[in-house]
């Protein structure tokens, strides 16, 4: 039976007890990390497993709270001895660049030990990216638009953000079709609950949404009457809602009868 364990919850800074995003799903196929957010090697190492136990990667975005822990993963490998190769999925965007990074960390990749398997995915204009396959695993892209709201946010943004092409900023939302069943979304960073409107055209077993770019209401009123079994919150600061115990009031309140609960470090959900 697979399972979904939290390693990184917080809000894009890793807070008291928060470290930043990162998910290990444990399936037959593997462990596979969403998103790297640091520190995904000490926390992997942590619940009992090395960073070689870490089978693939998927990444959803580049900013640093989604993948700062990535050089260390590598790295981890890189003294354990690894021989596996390490497939990682991403944006081609940023594929360049993060080799660039690896190399300044001096861990370049003809020096791990391992063979690093890059597999960029990359959207033909105005359409879906494909999805990709892993070990029986169908993993399905869906653009959002996280990164278009950060550069358009102020005037300084806007002026940043004209140094990117138009196929740079787009953060994606990944869903895990897994081999022994179910279905599982991770939201990666949204700009609005709409973004999630392709990936949950189809029923989602599990949903693991951001809860931090757009207001509460407007994500709970979104979600009545979607197709979804369980939804987990993260990367939200859970004292901005009063604590945890109070938002979940608020959200059963809001929604009874859906199943969700606001993820915290190193819970484990069977899938
Ligand atoms: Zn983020």
């Amino acid at each position: 039976m697979s399972s979904l364990t939290f390693l990184g919850t917080a809000p894009g800074v890793p807070l008291p007890g928060q470290l930043c995003s990162s998910a290990l799903l444990e399936t037959p196929a593997g462990r596979v990390l969403v998103d790297v957010g640091e520190p995904a090697a000490f926390t992997v190492r942590d619940l009992g497993w090395r960073s070689s136990d870490v089978a693939a990667v998927f990444i959803t975005h580049a900013h640093s709270d989604h993948i700062g822990g990535l050089p260390m993963l590598l790295q981890g490998g890189f003294v354990e001895g690894r021989k596996e190769p390490l497939p990682i999925f991403l944006p081609r965007c940023i594929l360049a660049p993060l080799r660039a990074w690896l190399e300044a960390v001096y861990l370049p990749e003809d020096f791990l030990g391992y063979e690093v398997q890059w597999h960029p995915w990359e959207p033909a204009e105005g359409a879906d990216a494909e999805p990709v396959t892993w070990n029986g695993i169908a993993v399905t892209p869906t653009p959002t638009t996280h990164l278009e709201q950060v550069f358009s946010s102020s005037e300084r943004a806007r002026a940043a953000g004209r140094r990117y092409r138009p196929e740079q900023l787009r953060a994606y939302s990944l869903a895990f079709q897994l081999p022994d069943g179910p279905r599982v979304v991770f939201s990666g960073d949204i700009a609005k609950p709409e973004d999630l409107a392709v990936p949950l055209e189809t029923p989602a077993d599990v949903l693991v949404t951001e809860f931090c770019h757009f207001p509460a209401e407007a994500m709970l009123g979104w979600l009545k009457d979607r197709p979804v079994r369980r939804v987990f919150l993260t990367h939200l600061a859970p004292f901005l809602f009063g604590g945890i115990e109070a938002l979940e009031a608020q959200v059963h309140a809001t929604l009874p009868g859906v199943d969700i609960r606001v993820a915290r470090e190193k819970m484990r959900v069977e899938l």
